[in-house]
């Protein structure tokens, strides 16, 4: 029994070594989201190539039965990567054992399909699951390969009795192999997931420092100029001049709304909560973005009612208004922007939708990362990040469903108070 523990050694070696180079690549991918593509073909190329290795190199157990761990791999690639990963390991799997020939070919197809729809099944409820349900999910399936296995070999070929007693011992070594796969990938995407986020929150914070800075150093001067101003402005007769002063003023409240726009962020949250009527604020914010609808021909629809909520009224509004601002700046040529709301039980839901160029569910993921633009030297990357961390503060939940060439719906759930 202890040469088949050692036999398989290798089989679990290479496992292990594509593991390694497996996180490597993903290292590079500074990824959030493990549902990405990038992820999907990491995982898939892991899952290949120990495949590949394993059955190239398979353990010699009778004359002609071979053996090997090919369904951890399989099964790994099925798990982590979902449907798509999981049928095209299958139908390459196949293909690749077909030129090895032989009384397994027909065992192969049986048991990888079985492996294959089931990790299919599972893969999304998989990806939601603690580490130990996610071993015990790996674990009978392994289980399951090895009964399906073990019938095929004894009824449909009929292979002499022999091997049957490796059953057990076979089992055991392939349950601890899988354990220990589940056990690395997890723990690779854990710290490669802590890394990133710590990547994140550094940003984040660097801007809430440059942001709490701005508020100081440049509100406090454009207060003082705009007093001074005003001053100004009651003693001078001269209309000329006071046409000048009017000028600078309002430049000057241009400039404070500026700083105002990018202040948010810098607080955690709204400092007083006051009941707001959305409704109103949508209103509101619709007649400031007007204007940049206009330029952009883009036509504004709206379909609202009265809803009370609770919010701070210029963060609500800055929150609508970046939304917004997206929408129109995603319709270049124009078209129309749409907001509504609808009454769901004890939420408002508000859907803000265009007809715009669209996002790919890489920009999706990345949406609200400080910084992060597709808009060059015209965006600044922070309007997202306001949104999300204003729409948390009110309790409420946000969605965005985009496709490339069709358009963004963002729908956002209020607590109705
Ligand atoms: P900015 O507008 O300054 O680029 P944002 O944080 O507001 O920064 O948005 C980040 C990115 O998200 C945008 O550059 C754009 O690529 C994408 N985006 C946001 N909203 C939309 C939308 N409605 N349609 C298409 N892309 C959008
Ligand atoms: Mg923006």
């Amino acid at each position: 029994m202890k040469s088949i523990y050692m036999e398989l050694l290798p089989n679990l070696f290479y496992i292990l070594t594509t593991l390694l180079v497996f996180q490597f690549f993903l290292v590079k991918k500074q990824m959030l989201n493990y549902d990405e593509k990038p992820f999907k073909i990491l995982i898939f190329l892991f899952a290949f190539i120990s495949i590949f290795l394993c059955i190239t190199f398979p353990v010699k157990i009778t004359d002609n039965y071979f053996y090997d761990l090919r369904e951890i791999p399989f099964i790994i690639g099925g798990l982590y990567g979902g449907p798509v990963v999981a049928i095209s390991l299958l139908f390459l799997t196949i293909g690749y054992r077909l030129l090895f020939g032989g009384l397994g070919i027909g065992i192969t197809i049986i048991t990888l399909s079985f492996l294959g729809i089931f990790s299919a099944i599972l893969s999304k409820r998989f990806m939601e699951m603690r580490i130990r349900n996610k071993l015990f999910t790996a674990c009978s399936l392994v289980v399951l390969y090895s009964v399906i296995l073990l019938i095929s070999c004894q009824y449909i070929y009929e292979l002499p009795n022999t091997w049957t007693f490796v059953f057990i011992p076979i089992l055991l070594a392939e349950l601890i192999a899988m354990g220990v796969i589940v056990y690395l990938v997890e723990a690779i995407c854990n710290t490669n997931y802590l890394r990133n986020r710590i990547a994140y929150s550094e940003k984040l914070e660097i801007v809430s420092h440059l942001a709490a800075s701005i508020s100081h150093e440049v509100r406090n001067p454009l207060t003082t100029t705009n007093g001074f101003l005003q001053l100004l402005k009651e003693q001078e007769t001269d209309l000329k001049k006071t046409q000048y002063i009017n000028l600078a003023l309002d430049e000057l409240s241009r400039a404070e709304g500026i700083v105002r726009d990018y202040l948010t962020y810098a607080k955690p949250a709204p400092e007083k909560l006051e009941l707001l009527d959305l409704e109103e604020q949508i209103d509101k914010t619709v007649a400031i973005i007007q204007p940049l609808a206009n330029m952009n021909s883009v036509e504004i629809e709206l379909a609202l009612f009265q809803a009370a909520v609770k919010g701070e009224e210029a963060q609500l509004q800055q929150c609508l208004l970046n939304i917004a601002k997206n929408a129109i700046e995603s319709m270049p040529s124009g078209g129309k922007l749409s907001i509504k709301m609808k009454r769901h039980n004890t939420h408002a839901l508000l859907t803000i939708s265009d007809k715009g160029c669209g996002m790919t569910k890489e920009q999706i993921a990345r949406l609200g990362e400080p910084y992060f633009t597709t808009k060059d030297q015209k965006g600044t990357g922070l309007g997202m990040m306001v949104v999300f961390r204003v729409v948390e503060a009110m309790k409420g939940k946000i969605k965005v469903d985009s496709e490339v060439g069709k358009g963004t719906i963002f729908t956002i759930e209020f607590p109705l108070v």
